[in-house]
């Protein structure tokens, strides 16, 4: 692993004989917040017309009332139900996971991060559809879908049950006894991606094969409610919960090619 990882880490590891809590609770918690506002007022920055090609839901911008109205409730959040839940499974944490002074090979960490990847497709996959369940939606769930044209800032935006369920998403490096890093690692992407997945605008680097783009799947999601539960796409396809999305997408591919025609020829 490069020097100025082992360096770091080495650094956290001395702090952490005098700050309780910093390598297992702190360090993850606050990758996880800046990730999530660096990421998320960043895409603020293309939600406008200008980058309305690549929009998924042409003409759908969220009001700026909205945006601050999101802000504050998920900034509400990350100073209450965030920090006790992560110091709740700090202990979690330090029982699973590796804190040797040694960094795992980048291979391992790769690897590890494969499992975690398709860990978190099952495991939100399974919670989401359940929080979709008719008797349990109206209570926790529906908080999520009050945007149905979503912005990367909203993708925090849960009721705080769901948002202590999804810490179930970091479980992966605990199953498999990894070294706590790929825990901060998985943080980071993970964060990074599901504000990905809200930005409501079609961005490179998003689409596995036979998938494609994972940002049009889940907004697809928010437009109509009971389609595409999953990340990746791998359990809807499995479940058949995709019907109907690839001819959407289809469409909407078409209309941006249309529109690009009109524009050449004018
Ligand atoms: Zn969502
Ligand atoms: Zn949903």
């Amino acid at each position: 692993m490069a020097a100025w990882a082992q360096t770091a880490w080495h650094a956290v590891l001395e702090a952490d004989k005098t700050v309780t809590g910093l390598a297992d609770a702190w360090v993850p918690l606050a990758l996880f917040l800046a990730t999530y506002w660096a990421v998320g007022l960043g895409f603020l920055l293309i939600d406008r017309p200008w980058a309305a090609e690549i929009k998924c839901q042409p003409g759908k911008y969220v009001a700026w009332p909205m945006v601050r109205k999101i802000a504050a409730y998920v900034g509400a959040q990350h100073l209450t139900v965030y920090p006790a839940t992560t110091w709740l499974l700090s202990g979690v944490v330090r029982r699973f996971c590796s804190f040797s002074p040694e960094l795992p090979s980048a291979r391992e960490t790769v690897a590890g991060l494969v499992f975690c990847i398709f860990f978190a497709e099952v495991y939100f996959f399974h919670v989401h559809w359940a929080l979709h369940h008719p008797r349990i939606y109206p209570y926790v769930h529906k908080v999520h879908h009050e945007f149905t044209y979503p912005i990367a800032l909203e993708s925090l935006y849960f009721h705080p049950v769901e948002s202590v369920l999804n810490f179930g998403l970091g479980a992966g490096p605990m199953i498999l006894g990894a070294h706590v890093t790929l825990l901060y690692l998985f943080t980071v992407i993970a964060v990074a991606n599901v504000c990905i997945h809200h930005c409501g605008h079609e961005v490179p680097l998003d689409s596995p094969p036979f998938f494609g783009s994972m940002t049009h799947q889940h907004d697809y999601h928010h437009k109509v409610f009971n389609r595409n539960f999953g990340v990746i796409g791998i359990c809807d396809w499995l479940y058949g919960t995709r019907a109907g999305y690839d001819a959407y997408h289809e469409r909407w591919e078409q209309a941006r090619k249309e529109k690009k025609r009109r524009t050449k020829t004018e």
